[in-house]
């Protein structure tokens, strides 16, 4: 899975609902939902949470 504008768009609207920074299995979670469910946490998923903890993990650094 690629991290399309659309998608990307769509997670950062559902990450702004948070209170807090959602933990990545949160947002694994929120992806996964986002078409048919996985089963599991699947690896696309979990690799594309990976990417946008890591993006609000920086933008919360002052980057
Ligand atoms: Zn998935």
């Amino acid at each position: 899975m690629t991290l399309k504008p659309q998608t990307a768009l769509v997670v950062a609207v559902a990450v702004r609902a948070f209170a807090v920074q959602p933990t990545r299995d949160e947002v694994v979670r929120l992806i996964c939902n986002q078409k048919a469910p996985c089963e599991g946490f699947c690896y696309p998923c979990i690799a594309l949470a990976n990417r946008i903890s890591q993006l609000y993990a920086g933008e919360r650094d002052g980057r």
